[in-house]
């Protein structure tokens, strides 16, 4: 990152068109929900994609009584609930196994089909090159799974023709992502202030109950939004490494 201190910034404008990308229900609230609340009463069209029912869930919260099968449509209702919160148009599930994922062949595949079909202007995800944050968080294997397939899909499977054929002939035409926007990212240079939006990213972050039991997120999520406004001085932000595809 340039040093901000005596630069003017501009904030990039909302994106007609959205798909946010996570591993787990809960992932885009406690990541990008400010940012995305923010954009949905702007006017852009946002779809979630969950790459798994986070069927594993959390052990602190989750009963002995709990399977895996009974955990996944109670997470998947929590996420519709928080997309609602935040203005999200629509949310989908891909249904694959929380805690196993890999960056596969098949998961790229999956992820090149919904963008053709789709067609966002924007993919946000997750930084897939972060293996640590701070000391004390080792990034969830899945986070990093979910956001390379993600990446993959967007640059080089959706824009070619001739990767993924079967897509091809399923009349899935393909499709150039114009930009990318990438959480986590150890070097930001894009800062979505949130001001505005804070309040209903943590109304949607409680929407997943199952998850937080008796946890106030407030002061956490306020403390990070908080942290990463500082560079330019805003009350709340969310970071981001935005990636501008194609020729200049
Ligand atoms: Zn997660």
């Amino acid at each position: 990152m340039t040093d901000p201190s005596n630069q003017k910034y501009e904030e990039p404008p909302a994106p007609p068109k959205v798909m946010a990308i996570h591993a787990h229900p809960d992932d885009q609230e406690f990541t990008m929900g400010g940012t995305l609340a923010k954009w949905a009463a702007a006017g852009s069209e946002i779809i979630t994609v969950c790459v798994t029912s986070g069927d594993a869930g959390s052990n602190k919260y989750t009963p002995d009584s709990m399977t895996r099968e009974k955990l996944a449509p109670i997470r998947e209702q929590e996420q519709r609930n928080a997309c609602q919160v935040l203005g999200v148009k629509d949310v989908l599930f891909m249904g694959y196994p929380d805690g196993m994922l890999e960056p596969s062949i098949g998961l790229r595949r999956e992820l090149t089909r919904l963008i053709r079909k789709h067609r966002p202007d924007a993919v946000l995800c997750s930084d897939p090159t972060v293996r640590f944050h701070g000391d004390n968080y080792m990034n969830h294997p899945d986070h990093r799974a979910a956001a390379d397939a993600a990446l993959d899909a967007v640059f080089p499977s959706a824009g070619t023709r001739f990767i993924f054929p079967e897509l091809l002939e399923e009349g899935l035409k393909p499709h150039e992502v114009s930009s990318v926007f990438l959480f986590g990212s150890e070097k930001p240079n894009v800062f979505i202030d949130i001001s505005s939006a804070i309040e209903t990213k943590l109304a949607a972050l409680r929407e997943h109950k199952s998850q937080l039991g008796e946890w106030d997120p407030s002061k956490m999520l306020s403390g990070w939004a908080k942290e990463q406004g500082k560079a330019y001085g805003m009350e709340a932000a969310e970071a981001f490494k935005r990636m501008v595809l194609g020729r200049p």
